[in-house]
């Protein structure tokens, strides 16, 4: 600006350019990622809740940076989004998720072969080649399609629910299971939510948080979601279990299922096997 003499203007005008180019640095690192093999996934149990054995887990990605170390999804996840580059780091985390379970489920057997959930952001689903590249994946690493979820927002998934819907119906076809990430979080009315080929509904972190402390009340949206899943025969997962106090009040409520760090942090893929060997009798 040509006349902004106060000093207060020019601070902010350096603030905002350190932002810009820190966040163009980011962008353009995150292009060189993929190929840099920096990407890595994690993994996170999602356990019974009675019998607290793993059913599947949740393949969480993270970026180890060279400079940086491992930086969480939330900090690229969303410039991921606004650049487009969501659909190969997308693929990759499929990719790589399918091939790493492919392999403990063999050198594993007795370890209930577990299912795998990954998370598909909506750029993905409205890509019109998701569906055939879920396929690809599939038929390339092998995996079992009844043993693979895809997880998908409940505020994505309403944002354009004509064109989710078919795409949702034909990953059905595929034989993969559908959840919705975070519910209640959202708008989905109740009539939308049956109309919806899904067979997993995930309580976010933010409703499991006030569970089983002083206020015996304090989240009733956990229990509400426990019955709209009971009444609608869809699995329900509670997220972000951290306390002895929030399982009991799970159990209490009756969700079937639970995620969170009382049972384990998400791991890289080779501490699964070793994580799986302390849990088997
Ligand atoms: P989300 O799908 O809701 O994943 C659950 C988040 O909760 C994970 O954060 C997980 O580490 C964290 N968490 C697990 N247990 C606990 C707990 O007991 N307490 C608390 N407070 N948090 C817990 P993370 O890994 O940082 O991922 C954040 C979000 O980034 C995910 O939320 C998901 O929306 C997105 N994300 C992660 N991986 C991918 C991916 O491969 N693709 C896409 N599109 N999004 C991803
Ligand atoms: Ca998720
Ligand atoms: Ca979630």
């Amino acid at each position: 600006a040509k006349h902004d003499g106060g000093g207060r203007a020019i601070v902010f005008r350096q603030e905002m350019h350190s932002t810009a180019s820190s966040r163009l640095d980011l962008e353009s690192q995150l292009r060189r990622a993929l190929d840099n093999r920096e990407l890595r996934v994690y993994y996170q149990p999602v356990v019974d809740i009675w019998t607290e054995d793993v059913v599947g887990f949740e393949a969480l990605v993270r970026w180890d940076h060279p400079e940086r170390g491992l930086i969480l999804p939330l900090e690229f996840i969303p410039v991921a989004e606004e650049t487009g580059m969501i659909i190969p780091i997308g693929e990759w985390v499929l990719r790589q998720a399918l091939t790493q379970a492919q392999r403990w489920r063999t050198e594993a057997p007795r370890a209930l072969n577990p299912w795998i959930a990954v998370n598909v952001s909506t750029l993905q689903l409205r890509d019109a080649n998701f569906v055939g590249m879920v396929a690809d994946v599939l038929m390339q690493t092998g995996f079992d399609p009844t043993a693979l979820h895809l997880e998908i927002t409940e505020t994505g998934l309403m944002n354009d629910i004509g064109a989710n819907l078919k795409t949702l119906h034909a990953l059905r076809t595929l034989g993969v299971q559908l959840s919705i990430d975070d519910f209640g979080t959202g708008q989905s009315s109740l009539s939308y939510l049956s109309l919806l080929p899904v067979q997993t509904l995930k309580i976010g972190c933010c409703f499991i948080a006030g569970l089983g402390g002083e206020d015996p009340h304090a989240s009733p949206i956990a229990d509400v979601i426990v019955s709209v899943g009971r009444a609608l025969k869809l699995t329900v997962i509670a997220e972000g279990v951290e306390t002895m106090e929030q399982l009991q009040e799970l159990r209490r409520i009756g969700s079937p299922l639970g995620q969170g760090f009382l049972w384990s942090q998400p791991l890289p893929s080779e501490k699964i096997l070793e994580w799986l060997g302390t849990r088997l009798p």
